[in-house]
């Protein structure tokens, strides 16, 4: 959860969501990146843009950075672990989530870069991250305090105390992953942290965190798997100083 730690969205704020139509349209990633998530005939990662899930549009726009992220981070979001696997839950967890963090948190935008629905679809979160990620450059979000420049967050729908990853989820969680450590010549065993490695929170609850060397290792295995046939049309990252650290801007409350 990105956010106090411990606390996830309310079940107000959940059940109070509006279940607009979304759009189905979904954003085409560079051919090249993508294949690099998925080998072979296998269906190509997905990930669905804000005007797909309807994002209302930010305070201001997200900082984007120079450098690449070193560290992918896994959260939760600490909501209810929904039977609910279709697109529009996804959508809608989406919007619930950006309102959450923009009225009750007062932030400019949803703070992670990317979400993942316990269906498995994968959504863009904070504006700009897509573009950022194809640039090979990072895009400040509000999912890590004190660690947004240097972070990407990647929030999982569900309560992981004990409840079991859906495969569906788990498999466009390794996709997503392996995506990103492509793009970012990250290795993925260090790479791949969770939000509690980084401070006092359970997130990404017990059953997720103990899965973290196996999504290392079934990432690893993916790169490897797919390098050979994969044309690279994303320019690597520029730097990746930290010379663009504390451009976080004033908040009603300090995104974390
Ligand atoms: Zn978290």
């Amino acid at each position: 959860m990105s956010g106090h730690a411990g606390h996830g969205i309310s079940r107000r704020a959940l059940l109070g969501g509006t279940a607009g139509a979304g759009l189905m349209a979904t954003f085409p990633l560079a051919a090249g990146g993508l294949a690099a998530a998925r080998s072979g005939d296998r269906d190509r990662l997905r990930i669905h843009a804000r005007e797909d899930w309807n994002a209302r549009p930010p305070r201001q726009p997200a900082q984007l950075l120079d450098h690449a992220p070193d560290r992918i981070i896994i959260h939760h979001t600490a909501t209810p672990n929904t039977k609910d696997f279709s697109l529009e839950q996804a959508y809608r967890l989406s919007r619930i989530i950006q309102r959450f963090h923009m009225e009750e948190w007062g932030w400019d935008d949803i703070g992670e870069q990317l979400t993942i629905s316990r269906g498995g679809h994968v959504m863009e979160g904070r504006n700009r991250t897509l573009s950022a990620i194809r640039a090979g450059r990072h895009v400040l979000g509000a999912q890590l305090r004190g660690h947004n420049h240097h972070t990407i967050g990647i929030e999982n729908e569900g309560t992981y105390s004990n409840a079991p990853v859906p495969a569906q989820l788990w498999s466009s969680l390794v996709d997503t992953c392996a995506w990103l450590c492509d793009v970012y010549d990250l290795d993925p065993s260090q790479a791949i942290r969770a939000h509690r490695d980084f401070g006092d929170t359970d997130c990404p609850g017990d059953a997720l965190y103990d899965r973290l060397p196996e999504l290392r290792s079934e990432v690893a295995r993916r790169l490897r798997g797919t390098n050979e046939h994969i044309i690279w049309p994303i320019p690597r990252p520029v730097t990746k100083s930290l010379s663009a650290q504390r451009l976080v801007p004033p908040q009603t409350r300090p995104e974390s």
